[in-house]
């Protein structure tokens, strides 16, 4: 359900509202747009049917949201969002490109690359430090020495840093260290570990997972969303079909798809879903051209010897080329990178 209020709704009136509906014992989140606040209410709202909110001063109308998910729906919030990393806004006319190595495999090694990826024009940093392998003998990740890296380097090169959480006991952990959380695809339906980052302030990006749907991808974010963290940022990073050559289906439609559904920003990584590396410039061009507020892009000075995935690491002079391109392409669109 969500309450539209009168364009002239008074401080005084929004909160009479939010109390009447706690009584209820329902739980509210406000969105102040351009032209209208509007109340979402979440909970079980049965009970709202029949009361007559409609009558309450400063309300204009009451509408149920049919789906499933509420405060990541267009109809709560019609503006998209514009989610700030440190000082880097993803969501705006910019489209923000997060490059770096698939692990922090030492301080040498991602200073490297932090580097090389600044100078081509990569505002974040991403490296994984806990890293979700299929295999139990593949390397897991440095843990907290990793994440001491990644603070280290973006000190030294000022940009922003963005690392996976696996664990919910570890996101205490990982909030000391980087500037934004990843969910991996692996973990979009590890509902205590969405509760557990919706608890903090910190901007997440929340990977779809390889066999959901949209509309599950939706639902995931609002686990984050309705613990009162609204700092989510949405990644298309392909999924699971029949097809073999890739490692995954890039689902270029996702981006329209969830900027109709949702306000959320839409980030894409092309590496994880081609798997090979001479597939990931296309398909990254392809993607800012359909809308993408960012792409993640996984860069390997040394791919054959990265510790995991070098099949799809870009060199940094191939990663160089594409942010020449993805300027222009971004340009065509009226956008900038
Ligand atoms: C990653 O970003 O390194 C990763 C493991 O991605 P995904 O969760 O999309 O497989
Ligand atoms: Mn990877």
């Amino acid at each position: 359900m969500i309450i539209v209020l009168k364009p002239d709704a008074t401080e005084k009136q929004i909160r009479h509202i939010q109390e009447r509906i706690k009584k209820l014992g329902l739980k509210t989140m406000v969105s102040k747009g351009i032209e209208r606040t509007i109340i979402g209410v979440i909970g079980e709202e049965d009970i709202l049917r029949v009361q007559p909110l409609e009558a309450i001063e400063g309300v204009e109308k009451v509408m149920p949201v049919l789906k499933p998910y509420k405060l990541a729906s267009r109809e709560f919030k019609r503006e998209s969002s514009i989610i700030d990393i440190s000082g880097v806004r993803i969501g705006g006319e910019e489209v923000v490109v997060m490059a770096g190595p698939c692990a922090v495999e030492s301080l040498d090694q991602l200073k490297r690359i932090a580097k090389l990826v600044k100078k081509s024009g990569a505002k974040i940093l991403r490296g994984g430090a806990f890293k979700p392998r299929t295999s139990p003998y593949s390397f897991q990740g440095l843990g907290e020495e990793g994440l001491k890296y990644l603070k280290e380097v973006s000190k030294e090169t000022g940009l922003p840093v963005v690392t996976e959480v696996m664990d919910p006991r570890k996101v205490k952990l990982v909030d000391e260290y980087a500037d934004a959380f990843q969910i991996g695809a692996r973990n979009m339906q590890n509902f205590d570990l969405l509760k557990e980052v919706g608890k903090t302030k910190k901007p997440v990006i929340l990977k779809r997972g390889m066999s959901a749907t949209i509309k599950e991808l939706l639902m995931s974010a609002e686990y984050i969303l309705s613990g009162g963290n609204f700092n989510v940022i949405l990644c298309e990073r392909g999924i699971r079909t029949f097809e073999e050559a890739t490692r995954n289906t890039l689902d270029l439609s996702a981006i329209p798809v969830i900027k109709k559904l949702s306000h959320l920003p839409v980030i894409v990584d092309p590496s994880h879903a081609t798997g090979k590396w001479e597939f990931v410039s296309s398909m990254a061009a392809a993607a800012v051209a359909c809308g993408c507020d960012g792409l993640l892009i996984e860069v390997h000075y040394k791919p054959e010897e990265a510790l995991s995935d070098g099949i799809q690491s870009l060199k940094p002079d191939k990663f160089d080329e594409l942010m020449s391109t993805l300027r222009k392409v971004s340009r065509a669109i009226g956008r900038n990178i």
